[in-house]
């Protein structure tokens, strides 16, 4: 398994990758509503990543047709924006983006309410959102791969989900996927030691029922096979001797990933 570790001056060109990330995915956020149409998302992402002068790291990536992805409601990951999905009152909405600047990655997802959601899904994309704050807690130099799968696992379990096991997080850097895969499932304790410098996209899929998958017709949309809703959060992170460091928003941002 290639682990790939980054100096401090490639850490700082994914930071600014990732920045990008940010500034898109919380402008996104702040656009959600009832009536506003997935597209709309996509449209705004994708002038918004022009002006960056990034490129969207998701479009043309084995074909996928568009630079964000938006999975609503029982879709878990990989939804494709649509001009006729419009957002309703008490979705949750899936925002999963990234972008290359400069040659390296930056990749991050946010799950946010549509309007007014039912305290089921308040605490579905509370607890979802947990599990990537005590994930990011384990990317410390000297623990295991597996104790930020085993993070994830746990506190989802504890609460009554499920995670996705068909789709896992990821190495990250000058290719979008590295060969290092961060499973939100595992017994903690195994796997690679984290090393300085090793840049990670930590990206709980949690689902309200069951964990099982099913890929639509369009071959891309993933949802759950028992129609339960899902919830997805992501950032992209850096193992320094500091702790973890978040690619994916500024540093002067502290607290919750999220
Ligand atoms: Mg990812």
């Amino acid at each position: 398994m290639a682990i790939i570790c980054k100096s401090p001056a490639e850490v700082e060109k994914m930071h600014r990758a990732g920045l990008v990330v940010w500034d898109v995915l919380s402008s996104l956020r702040g656009m959600v509503a009832p009536g506003v149409s997935t597209m709309d998302l996509e449209k705004f992402a994708e002038r918004r990543t022009a002006e960056h002068r990034a490129r969207a790291a998701f479009k043309g990536y084995r074909g996928f047709p568009c630079v964000l992805c938006t999975s609503v409601n029982n879709e878990i990951v990989h939804g494709i924006p649509s001009a006729a999905r419009k957002l309703k009152d008490g979705d949750i909405v899936s925002l999963d983006y990234g972008v290359q600047l400069n040659g390296y990655y930056g990749d991050a997802a946010v799950t946010v309410p549509v309007g007014k959601i039912s305290p089921e899904l308040e605490k579905l994309l509370r607890v979802t959102r947990e599990s990537l704050d005590r994930a990011i807690a384990q990317v410390r130099l000297g623990n295991r791969l597996s104790d930020i799968s085993h993070a994830v696992q746990s506190w989802v379990e504890e609460n009554g989900f499920s995670v996705v096991r068909e789709f896992v997080g990821h190495g990250i850097g000058t290719v979008m996927h590295e060969e290092l895969q961060v499973p939100n499932y595992g017994a903690p304790g195994h796997g690679p030691r984290l090393q300085e410098g090793m840049t990670l996209a930590i990206e709980p899929m949690v689902n309200m029922g069951r964990p099982a998958v099913r890929v639509l017709d369009d071959n891309w949309t993933a949802v759950t096979a028992d129609g339960s809703y899902s919830a997805h959060f992501e950032h992209t992170v850096a193992v320094t001797s500091n702790g973890p460091l978040i690619l994916t928003r500024p540093k002067e941002v502290s607290g919750a990933s999220w």
